[in-house]
């Protein structure tokens, strides 16, 4: 059989990028399965993005994700996106088509979904309380209201903002959706099935704290999930866990996310558990 000695390409453009973790289970992923991708994490600066998406399609890449500062600006670049990244208004990862076109996705608020019912938890038919209303909330408020949630509830200590994505929520799907300024010992509704730290509160230099909640609202019916995943089990986890709620950490939500997009890009499914070992082992777990 003839060799073949060229690589499919896959990678991240973003700036700053240094911390970004996603190489490292990617790339971990298509060793297990021996397929002759690499994954590279690159410095895009906003003046050099045009050029960094001609060199998608110039060097026959399959994909690649976006992180800050390019999610929202690549979207004049792309021929479709889904139905959540055109709700979302953001694209973390592009799939380059056997014809060429571009297509967007935002797997962020699936990988959540996903880390979800690998829990046995369902957001359909749920009441679901969002800690925060930036870009990870947002997504996670888009999937969970596409997946059917009864009602999705915004806490954000911007007020505006909370509203606003609530807005975006009753204008786009069927869900019902509020937004509520946080207050100091915020009290969790009753009544409530999910609540979602979306925020950055105790990720990584930050690891001591945690939002600033009345845990005692928490009860042992809710399943409480956090999108830090570094470390996996936050202060604020360990907090719904001592109420004895059931956890779901960010961990799983980022392995989803990835595993989504490694599918994306090779049409293979993905090793998810070789993805959540060696993102362990990445961040000392293990
Ligand atoms: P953004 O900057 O877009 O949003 C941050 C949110 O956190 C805002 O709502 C902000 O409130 C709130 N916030 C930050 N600090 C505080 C504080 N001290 N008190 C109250 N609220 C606070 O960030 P992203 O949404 O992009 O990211 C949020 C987190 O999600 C990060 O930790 C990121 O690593 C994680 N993430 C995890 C993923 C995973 O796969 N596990 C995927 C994507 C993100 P305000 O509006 O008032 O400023």
């Amino acid at each position: 059989m003839e060799k073949n000695y060229r690589a499919e390409l896959t990678g991240v453009f973003g700036d700053p990028v240094e911390g970004n973790p996603t190489g490292v289970m990617e790339e971990a992923a298509y060793d297990a399965l021996g397929l002759n991708y690499r994954y590279i994490t690159m410095k895009v600066t906003p003046e050099g993005f045009r050029d960094a998406m001609n060199a998608v399609k110039a060097i026959h890449m399959k994909g690649v994700n976006l992180t800050m500062p390019h999610k929202i600006t690549v979207i004049p670049y792309l021929d479709e996106l889904s139905e959540a990244a055109s709700i979302i208004g953001a694209v973390n990862t592009v799939v380059v088509r056997e014809d060429g076109t571009l297509f967007g996705e935002n797997t962020d608020g699936k990988g959540f979904v996903e880390a979800l019912l690998r829990y046995g938890e369902s957001p359909a038919g749920k009441n679901i309380v969002i800690l925060g209303a930036g870009g990870a909330a947002r997504a996670i408020a888009v999937e969970c209201a596409l997946a059917g949630a009864s009602k999705i509830t915004v806490i954000n200590r911007t007020a505006p903002k909370a509203e606003e994505l609530a807005g975006l929520i009753r204008e786009n799907t069927k869900a019902q959706a509020e937004g509520i300024a946080w207050e100091a010992g915020q009290k969790i509704p009753a009544g409530t099935d999910i609540l979602i730290n979306a925020t950055s509160i105790g990720l990584g230099d930050d690891r001591a704290n945690r939002p600033d909640i009345g845990y005692d609202s928490i009860t042992p019916e809710m399943t409480v999930s956090d999108v830090v995943f570094n470390p996996s089990d936050t202060l604020f986890l360990q907090g719904a866990a001592e109420r004895g709620a059931k956890t779901v950490n960010g961990l799983g939500m980022l392995a989803c996310q990835g595993a989504r997009n490694f599918t994306l890009w090779t049409g293979v499914e993905a090793p998810l558990e070789v993805m959540i070992n060696q993102l362990k082992e990445e961040f000392g777990e293990v």
